[in-house]
């Protein structure tokens, strides 16, 4: 067991993983109940670190201090200062890339060439909304001939809960963090449990970046406990929420005594839809990174490729040399391209669907794990040829790097192939026909579609997904003005307007 010691065999000499505590109220404390939990390494299924496992008294004092920042200076701060904190964590982010990356690997498995990129993703998150805050978030104005003159505020909401899942546990995090702060809220931010060192390293930051006590805190623990308390807390006013579709549902109708406003990121079942005039090797590059990128553990991949009879004996062909070799290896290793899965349980669950997947009839096709890296979590990259969408492995979200391959012949059969599933979080179209290309993407049920292009992300754009996959949106100003703000009217009479004199 590698307990609460120095990493130093991948390079990272200067890294120390140790207890990771809570952050409350500007201090890292140990949980009042004194429970703990073991945090395990995807690669070698030993014990990184132990993680103090927060409770319900936590929570409560977790929000108390965020209560009282909010009502206190932060509450009270003028947006440029609060800007310059905002700031402030972007570049602290940017100074520590290789570190966060480091320990982002260590904790999930992701590659760390991924991981890399993930980190100044979310340097960035903090000053793209930054700059949006301070240039976009204002009111409008109502004139009303000359009698009125009617105008809007956007106020922060308080403490808002964030709740958060393991498979881009950083850059997720910071989606969140971000834009609650520089619109002025406070934070409980409550990390999956699976992936908690990149979120004390954000609490490590923040603390460094010299934010006022209770601005900022992190109550690590399940969600059953820590998770529920923070939704069911009066004071918390807001959630947002990412992860599964189920977990969505429970915290949905757990908010509800407390009528929290909630924001739901859930989980997808993605159509990749390639027609037979699409540019061929570029639809390729984009199916196979969508859904092998970030070991498959990814809420937008294409986990289901429809691809048009007239070329699906070639693209399968060219998807089968692919997968074999693809680089599957050590998660800090620059050249890997795919690390092991979060966790066993996680784990036998993604075999579990390559069995059934068998059992329904799909030829399967596979990489190859060598035998050095066995003791890791790794499921090599899947094809799952023949299937057909009604199969269970075609409806189901297996969350790992299993591609189902399903053949369409006209337009209209692939369009109510695509939008038959429970999902509707994102889509990809490929085709050179112009005009197919925009009706397809029109009729595609989801939030977000791409065509010809893989899931390029454009922070401005409204994130998120309809039918099982979400409610609302989170990103560019939706987050700022749908969620973590609130308008507020203010009526001002400017002329004289007539007022009803009962019992003048
Ligand atoms: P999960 O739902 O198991 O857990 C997410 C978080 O919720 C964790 O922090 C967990 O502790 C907490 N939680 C669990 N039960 C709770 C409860 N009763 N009350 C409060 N909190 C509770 O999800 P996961 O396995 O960590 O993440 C994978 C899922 O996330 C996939 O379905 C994936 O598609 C989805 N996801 C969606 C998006 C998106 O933007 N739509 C992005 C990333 C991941």
């Amino acid at each position: 067991m590698r307990n609460e010691t120095a990493i130093t065999e991948t390079g990272m000499k200067d890294v120390h993983v140790e207890r990771v505590k809570l952050y409350i109220n500007g201090e890292f404390v140990e949980t009042s109940s004194k429970e703990t939990f073991e945090n395990t390494n995807p690669f070698t299924n030993e014990v990184i670190n132990t993680v103090s496992s927060g409770q319900e008294e936590d929570i409560n004092k977790a929000v108390a201090a965020a209560k009282e920042a909010f009502e206190g200076s932060w509450g009270k701060m003028k947006v440029k200062n609060r800007m310059e904190y905002i700031n402030r964590i972007a570049g602290l982010i940017d100074k520590d890339i290789e570190e966060i990356a480091f320990l982002e690997s260590m904790d999930t498995g992701l590659p760390i060439s991924q991981t890399k990129k993930m980190t100044a993703r979310a340097a960035e998150n903090f000053r793209f909304y930054a700059r949006l805050v301070q240039t976009k978030l204002h009111g409008e104005s109502y004139p009303v001939d000359d009698e009125f003159i009617n105008y809007t505020l956007y106020k922060p909401l308080g403490p808002v809960g964030l709740i958060t899942p393991w498979n881009a546990p950083f850059m997720l995090e910071t989606w969140k963090v971000a834009p609650a702060l520089a619109t002025g809220n406070t934070v409980i931010l409550k990390p999956a449990e699976l992936s908690p060192l990149t979120a004390d390293k954000l609490a490590k930051i923040i603390h460094k970046a010299g934010l006022p006590d209770g601005v900022f805190n992190v109550v690590h623990g399940f969600g059953e406990s820590a998770g529920a308390a923070l939704v069911a807390h009066p004071d918390v006013k807001a959630i947002s929420f990412t992860g599964e579709t189920t977990t969505g549902a429970t915290i949905i109708r757990n908010s509800a005594d407390t009528l929290k406003k909630t924001s739901m990121e859930l989980g997808g079942k993605s159509p990749l839809i390639v027609f037979d005039d699409a540019n061929f090797d570029q639809a390729l590059d984009a199916a196979v990174w969508g859904i092998f990128s970030f070991n498959g553990e990814r809420c937008t991949a294409n986990s289901r490729v429809f691809l048009h009879k007239n070329i699906k004996d070639r693209f399968v062909k060219a998807l089968k040399e692919r997968v074999v070799n693809i680089k599957i290896g050590d998660p800090m290793d620059p050249s890997t391209q795919l690390g092991p899965l979060i966790e066993k349980n996680h784990f036998n669950k993604v075999k579990r669907y390559i069995e059934i997947a068998k059992e329904e009839g799909c030829e399967v096709v596979q990489g190859t794990v060598l035998e050095e890296v066995k003791e890791g979590n790794f499921v090599p990259p899947t094809l799952l040829l023949n299937a057909t969408n009604d199969m269970k492995v075609c409806q189901d979200e297996i969350f790992g790097p299993v591609m189902a391959v399903i053949e369409f012949e006209t337009e209209e059969e692939v369009i109510s192939l695509a939008n038959d599933t429970r999902y509707g979080l994102a889509g990809y179209v490929w085709t050179n026909d112009i005009k197919r290309a925009h009706r397809v993407a029109q009729a595609v049920e989801a939030g977000m579609l791409w065509i010809n292009a893989q899931n390029v992300r454009d922070l401005r754009i409204p994130f998120g997904g309809t039918k099982d996959s979400g409610i609302g949106r989170e990103g560019g100003h939706y987050a700022i003005f749908e969620f973590y703000t609130e308008p507020k009217v203010i009526h001002v009479a400017i002329g004289n307007h007539h007022i009803p004199q009962f019992g003048k």
